[in-house]
């Protein structure tokens, strides 16, 4: 390690920023930031500096550079940033500042520099700076960019309430020890999520007593929409409860990439369904949900998709409120809108869809309720989930109730995934593509004019090596 990071305290310090234009600017502001008094000093200002120094948040000195720089100017800064962007300029002050003691960054010239800055994710009073130690810097802010998405914005609450607490803990808790197990059992209790959401909290005594007789509180469920597979359609929410969950429970719709995502250290449970025995499994399913929360876990119920589209999400809330175990419920892309997307299918268009019906039709009963002679209307996208099994009758109903058999369709397999494939045709072709295609669970079938739209907005690029993109036409009279 090249490169040690330390927190320094700036308030009230004396820092020098040399050079006047937009990356003096920048470093300005961070040092503001860290409550500095900052002197800056150039010939020329740009508009933001200027506009500081006017309000008095900082001081400026129109000068040349080295005719500024004294010994004496050197010795009493506390921090000098050379952001002039003249190599030669920044090579003097660097000597001068290296000679006298005093700390020098030179803005993108790593030789010039005594300290780096790290790219920072700011939830003060938490700060994570990252460093590549000036190898990588773009690197460095791309990891920032994922560390980002993982802390919730409001994480600095959590920080300060801990802050607040501090002195009453410690008094509560004399020995170490035992404060220690108070501050995990806090950090992992919904009230931190509360904090952080902001919700109503107890008082400081109400709450430091709830949580020190709280042992053997119950869990909570987090019922979660995983998306259509691509782990990037996963909501924030999703992610952070999803790495919070001390279980998680997945069904088989849930792509690979997505798991992935879970805590090392929880327990991944797959409760795939296959067709035929679902209330068996449900019913199992439901006691695993239970038997978890109420011995006080996280307990995460993962559903591809999204949870309340045919994913019998609300089956499982009744369970969890009959046995008063609280729940939280993030949507996630469901597959339509995934799939749809991904093979450039627009849902509603102006010309050809006015409205976008979700239907399922993977057994007698789902079929049977179907109500044929609306969906048979024009103007209108039907987005098919586990159509497979039945698409002849799918697609004899429709043409039965005067759909044509030149209507256009997509079907969309493994969704939004590195294998994803799209097969184009028409509804009058419809079971023959998916024999001749050998289509597989999951796809989506897509039937009206826009799944026409696919051949030309197509922009998703699934590995090649895998799939190939199709379109067949039936050559009807
Ligand atoms: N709750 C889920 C749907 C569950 S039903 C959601 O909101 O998406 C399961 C059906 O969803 C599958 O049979 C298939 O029709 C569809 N499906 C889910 N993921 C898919 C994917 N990645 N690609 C294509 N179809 C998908």
């Amino acid at each position: 390690m090249k490169y040690l990071p330390i927190n320094i305290k700036l308030e009230h310090k004396h820092c020098l920023v040399l050079g006047g234009g937009a990356v003096a600017l920048r470093k300005i502001q961070m040092l503001l930031k860290a409550g500095a008094r900052v002197t800056c000093v150039a010939l020329e200002f740009e508009a933001g500096v200027a506009s500081l120094s006017e309000n008095n948040t900082i001081e400026t000195i129109e000068m040349d550079v080295r005719d500024y720089l004294t010994d004496k100017r050197i010795i009493e800064a506390f921090l000098i940033i050379s952001a002039t962007g003249d190599r030669d300029l920044g090579e003097y002050v660097f000597n001068q500042a290296q000679r006298l003691g005093t700390w020098i960054n030179t803005v993108d010239e790593k030789d010039l520099c005594q300290y780096i800055t790290p790219a920072i994710v700011d939830r003060d009073p938490i700060v994570v700076a990252i460093s590549s130690s000036g190898q990588a810097p773009v690197l460095a802010r791309r990891i920032r960019e994922q560390i980002e998405k993982l802390l919730p914005a409001q994480l600095g609450l959590l920080a300060e309430k801990a802050g607040s607490l501090r002195n009453l803990v410690k008094q509560r808790f004399p020995i170490f020890m035992s404060r220690r197990t108070f501050w995990e059992r806090f950090f992992s209790h919904r009230i931190s999520d509360d904090i952080v959401a902001q919700k109503k909290i107890p008082d400081d005594e109400t709450l430091i007593e709830h949580i020190a007789q709280d042992d053997s509180a119950t869990g909570e469920v987090y019922l979660i929409g995983a998306g259509p597979g691509d782990p990037e359609l996963l909501t924030i929410k999703a992610l952070r409860l999803l790495q919070q969950a001390d279980v998680v429970l997945h069904d088989q719709l849930v792509s690979p990439e997505v798991l992935e995502l879970v805590r090392r250290d929880a327990e991944l449970i797959s409760v795939g369904k296959s067709a035929g025995n679902h209330s068996v499994q449900q019913e199992s399913i439901n006691d695993l949900l239970v038997k978890h929360a109420l011995a006080g876990k996280r307990v995460c119920r993962l559903k591809g998709g999204d949870p309340f589209v045919f994913g019998r999400g609300g089956e499982e809330l009744e369970i969890l409120i009959q046995e008063k175990i609280s729940y939280q419920i993030v949507p996630g892309i469901t597959a339509a809108v995934g799939c749809s997307a991904y093979a450039g299918i627009p849902l509603t268009h102006r010309d050809h869809a006015r409205n976008v019906l979700f239907i399922t039709a993977h057994c007698k009963n789902s079929i049977d309720t179907l109500d044929w002679r609306s969906l048979a209307r024009e103007k209108q996208t039907i987005a098919v989930y586990m159509g497979l099994l039945k698409s002849d009758v799918l697609s004899s109903n429709l043409m039965r109730y005067g759909k044509s058999p030149q209507t256009p369709l997509a079907i969309v397999e493994n969704g939004t995934r590195a294998d994803q494939r799209v097969i184009r045709g028409e509804l009058g072709d419809l079971s023959h593509l998916i024999a001749e295609h050998k289509i597989k669970s999951p796809a989506m079938i897509f039937i009206g004019e826009v799944a026409a739209l696919s051949e030309r907005l197509k922009w998703f690029k699934p590995d090649q090596h895998i799939t190939g993109e199709q379109t067949y036409y039936l050559k009807s009279a």
